[in-house]
């Protein structure tokens, strides 16, 4: 098997490592693997990103399954919906209080992994994560994964082939663990259709 397939079978290991442990948080607080991501997103993410249209394409689902997830989410007093002040037929969600406790039981769901990596040499972990940030991306650039909020298709990131990273919002050099994949002054550098 070539390197290149090693390492894909390896990422998709990895991938159902990541689906069995919001499994088996999902089976303990009785909710889908789904509602406990868009509730972990939505605690960590400011409130105009937390609307159905702009969940669908974070988990790459349709509109109808976000919304299902959400729908179950308000019913069970976990999110608030948040209207618009210019129009009421539009809502963003929050977490409400009894949100924001479970997010805390649900938060460290991928500690196995995390207590891993902590004993990774920390050279080898700026490798792995200097290789997943130009994945990532280059995946956004092939439309495979929808959403992006990170330095390299940030308007604010100036790089070179040397290797130099640099924002120009924060005014200064990023070495390659300060890339971000997930920054909230993230502005893309492509004009939105
Ligand atoms: S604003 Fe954030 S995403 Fe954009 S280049 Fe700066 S640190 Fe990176």
């Amino acid at each position: 098997m070539e390197l290149q397939s090693k390492i894909v079978a390896g990422l998709e290991r990895i991938s159902e490592v990541f689906k069995s442990l919001l499994w088996e948080k999902a089976k303990v607080y009785g909710i889908s693997p789904i509602q406990i991501q868009i509730l972990l997103f939505v605690s960590n993410h400011s409130s105009n990103l937390c609307n159905v249209s702009y969940l669908a394409k974070e988990f790459n689902l349709t509109k109808p399954t976000i919304s299902d997830a959400v729908r179950v989410l308000l019913k069970k007093g976990l999110l608030e919906k948040d209207f618009s002040p210019s129009d009421n037929r539009r809502y963003n969600v929050q977490l409400s209080s009894g949100g924001v406790q479970l997010v805390g039981e649900l938060s460290d769901y991928a500690s196995p992994v995390l207590q891993i990596l902590e004993h990774i040499d920390e050279e080898e972990m700026k490798q792995i994560y200097g290789t997943l940030s130009r994945l990532i991306y280059q995946l956004n650039q092939k439309g495979i994964i929808q959403v992006q909020r990170s330095c390299f298709g940030c308007r604010y990131y100036k790089g070179d082939k040397k290797g130099t990273h640099f924002c120009s919002l924060l005014d200064k050099k990023l070495a390659g663990p300060e890339i971000r994949l997930d920054c909230p002054e993230f502005e893309s550098k492509h004009v939105e259709s």
